[in-house]
């Protein structure tokens, strides 16, 4: 075949992106293009010439690379030597339909905001590599979240770009008669329809609803243009198509799924027309369908934060539920009950995680810490834990790690771990190569690593702003930023739990570390907050501040427009990942790992995933594993041991170079660190606990009773 096809093909099937052979292909092309485009070789292609791209691949001599490429992708989707085909062959038949609101795939598909996303992505990406038969349901938002700037007083703003899916690894669905599928879900003052659209995720795909149909009302042609925007009522619209439409939109596509996994309570809408679906085909009444349906539903549950879990007043809910309640022959009460905690309470509101909580056979929260809190908070609808377990299982989350690991730590371990060690990851033997890794060898990597990130920020802070914003680094400032210093990442959402203030509570005694004159530090942020989200603005306006300010200039930076790309590019560069949420707020947190696997260590407070992990000897922890019941008073001494940690612990350790110029105890904890966290905090080993203890029972493949947790 000729190469421009297989060029073609290669960049419609989104397992290009964890392929650095593939990403290599379009970069060597034109690296400056493909930075352009923001790694999106569908763009990237069609602004190519076929006559420059002929040149180019005689000159880089590219057409035996592609076509390498291209049967790898052949042979990766034929392959059924797969771990999924040994272990859970009967979800062929009836996939699992993985729903969630975001989809964080990589930063040219912009269908996510945070964590929740990349999870899904990443379990996605892993169920492919496994074999694993997922199918993702989404919503498909032409504006994606949004594109962040920061104004010269640091205040920040958002603006929105409309996507042309002329140029996304997306087509539309078909059904069995070849014409474009579109579903429908009417609501009591409307008939929302949406398109179909399908991307391929390996040997996976993703399904998602777009309402920007000639045919619907203004109004709901822009329903699915943003993630997380508007107000109640577009967000119960956008969950009702999500699940409704999107468990529709399977059946059109003559998917059958044997599993539901609602990621968050956004989907759980899916239940109630799963029950519908039940009770047209096997005339059964309403509570026999809902619970055969339960029988197949995946409840995922994360945040414990009261404004993460959708309530909406019952009117709104009457106003798009009232065809549903028909069909399913409810009263108004009884539908209403499914979504409360106490059914009989009429003035409580709908809630979407007490719908799904109350109609699934199997319930997880995403770390052990997150289970407790969410048993705490959820105990009035759980059912009390047995003799043996405890009432909420808990499966925590992991990376996947081919999407994250930096490209020449990945030769490293190829070389000390042995060929096929990323399809090896769960198993204990296959890290204990890393006893063998030279010291000198390693640490070379990490500098080069770094010094990446560090082109990275000056090219980024520079071109991102066009000269303008008041962001921009001087050649003075540039200077200041050392591949030498001791270097420390913090990105994420910017919500108050998350507490970015925290490292900047006393700027003085900050800039005491950061100054130091033989052991300097350099701090880099990145992160959004929520449009709505005064309180996380003010702090981002802070922190832009103090990267003003002339103390902390070209010492503290801030990286506009936090995505996937400048997230990959943190955690394969950073020294030290920080991570400061109150405990026990946060469900897992998942870029202290990526940190992990590129050689970084955490200082982290100990919440989410990182109690599970720290030993003492593979990180550094904030805190203790208590919390006071006044925030304020945590927050104190959070910052305290915070301070404490970096000038007695974290900062002596990396600059002790008495032997032979290499920090020896700060490469053993790294050692240990990735020892003792790859192999169980990734997605590969998410993803096989949720087929055995979660999938395979619903499909009623295999009885094997929920374990908490699981034994790594
Ligand atoms: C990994 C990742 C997250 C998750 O980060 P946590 O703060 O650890 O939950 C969020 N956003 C992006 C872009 C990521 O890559």
């Amino acid at each position: 075949m000729e190469f421009q096809q297989q060029l073609k093909d290669l960049s419609r099937n989104l397992y290009w992106t964890w392929q650095p052979e593939m990403i290599d292909i379009f970069r060597d092309i034109d690296p400056g293009l493909w930075r352009a485009v923001n790694h999106n070789p569908i763009e990237f292609l069609s602004r190519i010439s076929p006559e420059k791209l002929e040149e180019k691949a005689d000159d880089l001599a590219l057409n035996a690379r592609i076509n390498h490429a291209f049967h790898h992708l052949k042979n990766y989707l034929q392959d059924d030597m797969t771990w999924g085909n040994l272990h859970a062959a009967a979800l062929h038949a009836h996939p699992v339909a993985y729903f969630s609101a975001e989809f964080g795939l990589h930063e040219s598909l912009p269908l996510y905001s945070g964590g929740l996303g990349v999870l899904a992505g990443d379990h996605l990406k892993s169920a492919s590599d496994l074999g694993v038969p997922v199918v993702g349901v989404g919503l498909f938002y032409a504006q994606g979240y949004f594109n962040q700037r920061m104004t010269e007083d640091g205040w920040q703003t958002e603006t929105y770009f409309a996507s042309d899916v002329n140029k996304l690894p997306i087509k539309k669905a078909k059904g069995g008669d070849g014409a474009p599928l579109e579903v429908e879900v009417r609501t009591r003052t409307s008939a929302i329809k949406a398109h179909v659209w399908s991307a391929s995720v390996g040997r996976n795909s993703l399904v998602l609803l777009d309402s920007d149909v000639g045919s619907n009302s203004r109004q709901d042609r822009t329903l699915t243009s943003t993630l997380y925007g508007g107000d109640d009522y577009t967000r119960i619209r956008q969950e009702l198509l999500l699940g409704v439409g999107g468990l529709r939109a399977l059946h059109k596509l003559n998917i059958n799924p044997g599993v539901l996994h609602l990621n968050e309570g956004h989907s759980a809408f899916a239940i109630l027309e799963h029950a519908r679906k039940l009770m047209e085909l096997e005339s059964r009444p309403f509570d026999e369908a809902r619970e055969k349906t339960a029988q197949k539903v995946v409840f995922t549950t994360h945040t414990p934060m009261e404004s993460g879990h959708d309530r909406f007043h019952p009117h709104m809910v009457s106003e798009v539920l009232d065809p549903m309640r028909n069909d399913l022959d409810l009263s108004h009460d009884h539908l209403l009950s499914l979504g409360r905690i106490n059914p009989h309470d009429q003035n409580e509101h709908f809630c979407m995680t007490v719908l799904g909580l109350k109609s699934s056979r199997f319930t997880n929260a995403v770390s052990s810490i997150n289970a407790r809190t969410t048993w705490k908070m959820w105990n009035a609808i759980l059912p009390g834990p047995s003799q043996h377990e405890t009432a909420i299982n808990h499966i925590t989350n992991g990376i996947h790690v081919a999407s994250w690991l930096a490209v020449p730590m990945a030769h490293l371990y190829t070389r000390y771990l042995g060929k096929n060690w990323e399809k090896r990851l769960c198993d204990p033997g296959t890290w204990e190569g890393l006893k063998n890794l030279d010291d000198d060898e390693f640490w070379e990597h990490l500098q080069v690593l770094k010094a990446q990130l560090i082109r990275f920020i000056h090219r980024e802070v520079c071109s991102k702003c066009g000269g303008k914003s008041g962001n921009l680094l001087t050649a003075h400032e540039k200077l200041r930023l050392s591949s030498s210093t001791l270097t420390i990442g913090f990105s994420r959402r910017f919500s108050e739990y998350k507490r970015a203030f925290l490292i900047l509570n006393d700027l003085e005694r900050l800039d005491h570390i950061v100054n130091h004159p033989d052991r300097p530090v350099q701090i880099i942020f990145s992160g959004k907050a929520h449009p709505a989200n005064k309180q996380g603005k003010t702090l981002l306006q802070k922190i832009i501040k103090v990267s003003r300010d002339p103390r902390f200039l070209g010492r503290v930076i801030f990286i506009e427009d936090y995505d996937i790309n400048v997230g990959r590019h943190l955690v394969q560069g950073v020294d030290l990942w920080l991570n400061t949420p109150r405990r026990p707020l946060e469900a897992c947190g998942t870029s202290g790992q990526k940190a992990v696997l590129n050689g970084g260590l955490n200082l982290s407070t100990l919440d989410g995933w990182w109690p599970e992990a720290f030993d003492g000897k593979n990180g550094f922890a904030i805190g203790d594993d208590t919390q006071h019941s006044d925030p304020a008073e945590q927050d104190r001494r959070d910052t305290e041991s915070l301070y404490k940690t970096l000038e007695e612990t974290v900062v002596p350790m990396f600059y002790d170079r008495r032997e032979n110029g290499i920090p020896r105890e700060w490469i053993s904890f790294q050692k240990h660190a990735i020892h003792t966290i790859a192999r169980r905090f990734n997605a590969s080993r998410m993803v096989k606990d949720y087929t055995l203890h979660a999938y395979l029972p619903a499909v009623g493949a295999r009885t094997c009773s929920h374990r908490n947790g699981t034994e790594y």
